[in-house]
């Protein structure tokens, strides 16, 4: 049977990948993003900013209208604004925290409701393995995908009667637009992976599809890396 999927920054990159998945595992998906854009074959494309509570609240509400409950949710939607902390604007740290964190919640939120009424669900939220390393010029982005472990645990354990999973994925150093601005320092990190390649969006994608599945179904307030062994340390 078809699930309802929401995946949030859907438009491209490892958004884009995973709602490919789920398409192509014939589950209604249902795309959120700034651009509206989704790729061919989702069940519908919202064009939402998620660090809008309202805006996330309407447009999962639109989703249940028309799909039934909430399967599973993909918070995936993210921005970096990289700078040193010493030097990082108010508004650096805000735009960062806002989608990242703000967004996570309130779209965890929005989807929470339906699920513990049917009893069942998944909730992924895409973290990375920035706050595990520790990477100069991330304080922003590192604090917001820290705070996504503490609020998929605390989660997951409010609902872990109710048939309700919560996961996190982190991923390391993937290629895709946020990744494409990092010149000759992207060179330096895939040095630093110990196998030897930047991965694929897919590469994700396969890693949420198996979170959300039925295999997964005794896995909770997990933690997994997907990133080539980058988070191992030397
Ligand atoms: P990307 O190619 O830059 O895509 C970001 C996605 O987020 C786009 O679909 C964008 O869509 C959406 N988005 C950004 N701000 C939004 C907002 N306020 N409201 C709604 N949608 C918003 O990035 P990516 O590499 O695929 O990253 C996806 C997730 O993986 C992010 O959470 C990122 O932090 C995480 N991650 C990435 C890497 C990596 O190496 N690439 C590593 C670790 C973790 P629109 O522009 O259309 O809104």
């Amino acid at each position: 049977m078809s699930r309802l999927v929401i995946v949030t920054g859907a438009s491209r990159g490892i958004g884009a990948a995973i709602a490919e998945f789920f398409v192509a595992a014939g589950d209604h998906v249902v795309a959120l993003s700034r651009s509206g854009v989704a790729p061919a074959g989702c069940a519908k494309s919202l064009t939402v900013d998620v660090t809008d509570s309202h805006a996330v609240n309407d447009a999962v509400k639109a989703a249940i209208a028309e799909f039934g409950p909430v399967d599973v949710a993909v918070v995936n939607a993210g921005v970096t604004r990289d700078g040193l902390a010493m030097r990082m604007s108010d508004e650096q740290w805000r735009e960062v925290l806002a989608t990242n964190l703000d967004g996570a919640f309130f779209t965890a939120r929005a989807s929470l409701a339906s699920m513990v009424r049917a009893r069942s669900g998944s909730i992924i939220f895409i973290s990375s393995v920035s706050p595990f390393m520790g990477v100069p010029g991330q304080a922003n982005y590192a604090a917001a995908k820290a705070g996504l472990v503490g609020l998929a645990r605390a989660l997951a354990k409010e609902v872990a009667t109710r048939g309700v999973t919560v996961n996190v994925v982190a991923p390391g150093l993937i290629d895709t637009d946020m990744t494409t601005d990092l010149g000759a320092a992207k060179d330096t990190m895939e040095a630093m992976i110990p196998m030897g390649r930047i991965g694929q969006p897919s590469d994700v994608a396969g890693v949420v599809g198996f979170l959300a599945g039925n295999q997964a179904r005794y896995i909770t307030g997990a933690v997994l890396c997907v990133d080539g062994g980058l988070a191992m340390g030397q």
